[in-house]
């Protein structure tokens, strides 16, 4: 038992969604060294590589291979980009690998997150699929998404993907989480 890490390695995003909280004013990134330093300094179990967008990181493989190598649980969160830049033995080595949905149809979630976000995610997902790793569906409950859960739920369940639900998530942007 040990100490469960999230991770946020970078900033940088290729999306610019309406609910995201990652700052934007510049580039902001650990380096593997900082996190070789955590990994010395505590007893890690697990690790989640969260917001941004890991795989713009120079060093996200090596990350990767240097968590796993320590025999440290990991974990991706992702809007699909990611999977896709990363070799499949790296992408078999996650635990999970969870994708954010806000919306149950390609119109919606485009609309959301951007043009192609539908396909980028629904691509990576069927990668991971076809490899073994396990994949999880997240959804942030927003005053615009609640009565769309449901059918997000569905979507996880049609995909074979877990579903999970971040009823709280820190923001600058109350009017869209919440005030239900
Ligand atoms: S995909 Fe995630 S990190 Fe990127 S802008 Fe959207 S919420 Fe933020």
């Amino acid at each position: 038992m040990g100490y469960s890490l999230g991770l946020g390695l970078t900033n940088e995003c290729n999306l610019s969604c309406a609910h995201c909280y990652r700052p934007t004013d510049g580039t902001f990134r650990l380096s593997l060294q900082d996190v070789r330093r955590i990994c010395d300094s505590l007893p890690i179990g697990s690790a989640n590589l969260g917001t941004g967008e890991n795989g713009l990181h120079p060093e996200y493989n090596a990350v990767v291979e240097h968590l796993v190598g320590q025999d440290i649980k990991t974990s991706l969160t992702t809007n699909g980009y990611t999977v896709q830049v990363m070799p499949d033995p790296l992408l078999r080595s996650l635990s999970e690998v969870e994708f954010s949905f806000d919306f149950p149809t390609p119109r919606e979630q485009d609309a959301f997150r951007g043009p192609g976000s539908w396909d980028l995610a629904m691509q990576a997902m069927e990668r991971c699929r076809t490899l073994g790793v396990e994949i999880t569906i997240i959804s942030v409950m927003m005053r615009t998404n609640y009565q769309r859960l449901p059918q997000i739920a569905r979507l996880a369940h049609e995909r074979g993907a877990n579903f999970r639900v971040n009823v709280y998530q820190a923001g600058e942007i109350g009017r869209l989480l919440h005030d239900l």
